[in-house]
């Protein structure tokens, strides 16, 4: 493997496994303060499932369900994140317009391998992005029936940015398999959790990332779940 494509020493941090975030299981209370410790780029969601994260360069954005972003407070809690300290690897240019076919395939193609965590950050234009958020929830309300109330947001001719990790499909019960990317605009204004987009030109960051530091929640919540059953099928019908 040449130089310029050895893996990070960041690990990637998940403060839970995505399968607590599948069982319903959306206050584990743990402040921003905490998972800004662990990175300063990433996604996740927020207590009660009140949106999307997206976290660049440290500040971390809140896209509540009408697709607006916020700026929030360290003392927020979330459930779930999933960050790192994003130093890319190496840096491609996509010049061409794509559809989201070969946009997932050039993807793919960029990715040494199938078996390591990748930080993706993809900067640039968009013919087009379709983006969702979820309005607030009950806990212990299952995330596929949760995910069934998406909202979904066109952003049409935007500038803006995509963040976000590939992880491999055998780890689906930590984090979500494939690609999990959400968007922000150029402005800082509006986003979501990608569902679809279409290119006209952004360059691609990718970060290597080699190892995996995991936080398991000390909640009652997690303490006393069952985490026997498979969730697979949940979790694909939740993020696509
Ligand atoms: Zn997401």
């Amino acid at each position: 493997m040449p130089a310029e494509r050895t893996a990070s020493s960041h690990p990637l941090y998940l403060c839970a496994p995505v399968n607590a975030l599948v069982e319903g299981i959306y206050e584990e209370n743990i402040p921003l303060a905490e998972i800004k410790r662990h990175g300063d780029f990433g996604l996740g969601t927020f207590d009660d499932l009140d949106g999307e994260m997206v976290m660049l360069a440290g500040d971390v954005y809140q896209i509540t369900a009408d697709g607006e972003a916020h700026g929030v407070a360290d003392a927020k809690h979330t459930p779930f994140a999933v960050v790192t300290f994003f130093e890319p690897t190496f840096r491609v240019t996509f010049d061409e317009a794509m559809d989201y076919d070969t946009f997932l395939a050039r993807l793919d193609a960029l990715l040494p391998s199938p078996n390591l965590f990748y930080a993706l950050r993809i900067r640039g234009r968009f013919d087009l992005v379709r983006a969702r958020s979820v309005p607030k929830q009950h806990n212990y309300r299952p995330l596929s029936e949760a995910a069934a109330e998406q909202h979904e947001f066109r952003f049409e001719n935007a500038e803006g940015c995509l963040a976000g990790f590939y992880t491999p499909a055998f780890m689906a019960s930590l984090n979500v398999p494939g690609l999990h990317l959400h968007f922000l605009t150029q402005d800082r204004l509006r986003g979501g959790h990608l569902l679809e987009c279409r290119t006209r030109g952004v360059t691609v960051e990718v970060q290597m990332l080699h190892t995996l530091e995991l936080s398991l929640p000390m909640t009652h919540d997690y303490l006393t779940r069952d985490f026997g059953r498979d969730t697979a099928a949940d979790l694909e019908a939740a993020e696509k």
